[in-house]
């Protein structure tokens, strides 16, 4: 089995075939804010952004980072995995038309404690056609999320699948971009016009924006098949894999009907440990505070 690997001297090799390394606990932040902006970004659908985005947001938010979880995405299914509406409510299309300048008024708490949603719905889905005339169209969202960085330590940023005018504004605005891959046939199809895209935005919007990995998800180790999707994407990718590998598992579904993170639906679940390791990697890396 893959994860259960070891070398001669005995060292445990995790699934990306490096050696276990345990993440400390991050420390409790003295200060709060202004945030990091991370984008999850794939335009694959189903993959897992939207899960990551959640149980992320969830385990940061576990470890005291303040945490504002943005719906980008018109199916809506940041705002109904954290329990938060999104019909009948001003949301993220608002602030990016400007109907609604303060995004205070749009942004909702969940039950978690410091982790707060700025849901979407449906009207999304217009957003494109209404900002492709605006001044400065890239920049809108980088904008709206300017006037409440200061309120957060991390803003999360759940991209829907596409790399049109919405994703490029999700990608103008943060700092980094975590991609999740599916360990499944074609995960790496698209990636590459994918990173292109980050590059063209670091050229022409955005410098700072930086790979700050790639999060192996789905993965399945009784299959030869997940094994070797895995491996091939370590060597590829090599250290912009980030060790923390996302298991397959129906807890997410089921977590997903409860409109909870897994991480409090089934805390002791190794799912919901995988995501606050992923938590404690991206603070290790630097990628949050
Ligand atoms: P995306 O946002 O990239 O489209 P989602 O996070 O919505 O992907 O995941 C797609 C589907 O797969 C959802 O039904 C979700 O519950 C499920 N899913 C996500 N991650 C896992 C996983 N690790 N194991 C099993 N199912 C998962
Ligand atoms: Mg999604």
């Amino acid at each position: 089995m893959a994860h259960s690997k070891s070398t001669v001297a005995g060292t445990a090799l995790g699934p990306t075939g490096r050696p276990v390394v345990e993440f400390p606990v991050p420390a409790p932040l003295q200060s709060h804010g202004p945030a990091r902006i991370i984008s999850l970004c794939n335009q694959k659908g189903g993959v897992g952004k939207t899960t990551t985005s959640i149980n992320l947001a969830a385990a940061l938010a576990q470890y005291g980072r303040r945490v504002l979880a943005v719906d980008f995405d018109p199916q809506g299914a940041l705002s109904a995995g954290l329990g938060v509406a999104s019909h009948d409510v001003p949301t993220i299309y608002d602030l990016l038309l400007g109907s609604v300048k303060d995004p205070r008024e749009v942004i909702q708490t969940t039950a978690i404690n410091d982790l707060h949603v700025i849901p979407a719905n449906i009207d999304l889905s217009a957003a494109e056609v209404h900002l492709i005339n605006e001044v400065a169209r890239e920049q809108i969202l980088a904008g709206v999320l300017r006037k409440v960085s200061n309120d957060y330590d991390v803003i999360l940023i759940d991209c829907q699948p596409s790399l049109g005018l919405l994703t490029v504004n999700a990608l103008t605005a943060s700092h980094g971009v975590v991609i999740p891959l599916a360990c499944e046939f074609f995960a790496l199809r698209g990636v590459a016009l994918l990173i292109e895209t980050i590059e063209k935005v670091r050229d022409r919007l955005n410098p700072v924006i930086t790979m700050d990995g790639i999060i192996a998800t789905m993965y399945d180790a009784r299959t030869l098949h997940s094994r070797e999707v895995l491996e091939r994407v370590v060597e590829v990718f090599g250290d912009q894999v980030l060790e923390t590998v996302i298991g397959r598992t129906v807890k997410f579904p089921d977590a997903s009907v409860a409109a909870q993170p897994i991480t409090t639906f089934a805390p002791e679940h190794a799912a919901a440990q995988a995501y606050l390791q992923l938590a404690r990697e991206l603070v290790a890396r630097g990628s949050v505070a």
